[in-house]
């Protein structure tokens, strides 16, 4: 039997997926060898490979400008490849800070021109997401962290700016529907909703590359990757497969619409609990709140443990808060089912019973 998840990342994957993927690991497709054991350029994992990113792209319902990469990394290193391919070194790039990963990116991008922070939460723990700032057109992107996976904020509404706009949704890739194509570059490390740890998705579109004067990298040149169809070297084949496979999955649940209504509904069930439960209480503004991480507080401090505790005689794992903000968060990432959602809420009106 397997346990609750509300893991933050990596996360829980679909039954389907891992089952497929253990048989994968054994003999891959009836070729005798296991999907660790073929070569990255044989035409079987070349079709793992144009699948996955065509199933990106028909996901997204992407615009023809855009390429989709798999690359090595995860989203720390987009943190400094975005402004290497894009920004000059007298150039303003704009980012927003909501948080611990927004303040990384934002780090890296000093190192390669002029940031201009246009707003910030800062001096509230980022319990909000900014929604008064301006943004120079002059500005050769601005830079937005749509879910803010550590604090439980999420953009609503995307910003309206006439800059490229470029998006970290590591933690809420296709959660939900949203034009894509509002964006000139998207990157997300797969395990938090599109797969397994090991890779990383970037979308980005053709018009805006080959820009800046500097040197660049062959392996950190984004054109390079596009030229090689994403096969510059070799890529992590097995977390590839397993993204394809999570991104099928995602395809026959009805895809972003889909997982968006069964997300709405999961955050709803729970938020409604936190909200009327006398124990517990949210830490965001309600109106910013993310579906895909749900933090808590209990008015109690002291009896944290306790419930910590009480939950994992429920088979709930993966509920104690970062460190950084405290208390609880529940990931209810795409293949988190609605009765794991439900167990949580049970367990937490059954614990505030038994203490009133
Ligand atoms: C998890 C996460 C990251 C870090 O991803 P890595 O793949 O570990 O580098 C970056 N941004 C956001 C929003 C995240 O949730």
């Amino acid at each position: 039997m397997k346990v609750h998840n509300f893991n933050a990342g990596p996360s829980v994957l679909p039954n389907e997926v891992l089952y497929k993927a253990s048989k994968a690991l054994i003999d891959f497709e009836g070729s005798g060898m296991s999907i660790l054991e073929i070569g990255h350029r044989t035409p079987l994992f070349q079709a793992v490979m144009d699948e996955a990113r065509n199933l990106v792209r028909e996901l997204m319902q992407l615009e023809d400008d855009f390429e989709v990469l798999y690359l090595h990394g995860g989203a720390t290193q987009q943190f400094l490849q975005v402004p290497m391919n894009l920004l000059e070194n007298d150039g303003t790039a704009s980012y927003i800070d909501t948080g611990v990963w927004s303040n990384k990116a934002i780090k890296e991008a000093k190192q390669f021109g002029f940031v201009d922070v246009a707003g910030s939460s800062k001096e509230s723990n980022y319990n909000y997401i900014p929604k008064q700032f301006n943004v120079s057109p002059k500005s050769t992107y601005l830079h937005i962290t749509t879910n803010n996976t550590i604090y439980g904020t999420q953009w609503q509404q995307l910003p309206e700016v006439d800059v490229p706009l470029v998006g970290d949704m590591s933690s809420d890739i296709l959660s939900r529907q949203m034009d894509f194509n509002k964006f000139s570059l998207i990157y997300a490390g797969v395990q938090k909703n599109m797969g397994a740890a090991g890779v990383t998705m970037v979308a980005v579109r053709k018009s805006i590359l080959g820009k800046v004067t500097r040197k660049i990298p062959t392996i950190l040149d984004y054109r390079n990757h596009v030229e090689n169809g994403s096969m510059l070297n070799t890529p992590p084949v097995f977390s590839i497969y397993i993204s394809m496979l999570t991104l099928r999955w995602l395809r026959d649940q009805g895809g972003a619409a889909a997982m968006e209504k069964l997300n709405e509904k999961k955050a709803a069930l729970l938020y409604d609990e936190i909200d009327q439960n006398p124990l517990f209480r949210g830490t965001v503004a309600k109106e910013d709140r993310s579906r895909m991480n749900v933090c808590f507080i209990m008015d109690k401090p002291e009896l944290e443990d306790e419930f910590l505790k009480f939950t994992k005689k429920e088979d709930i794992v993966g509920i104690k808060g970062h460190r950084s903000v405290g208390g609880f968060r529940a990931s209810l990432y795409n293949a988190l089912p609605y009765e794991s959602v439900e167990v949580l809420v049970e367990a937490m009106k059954y614990f505030s019973l038994k203490k009133a």
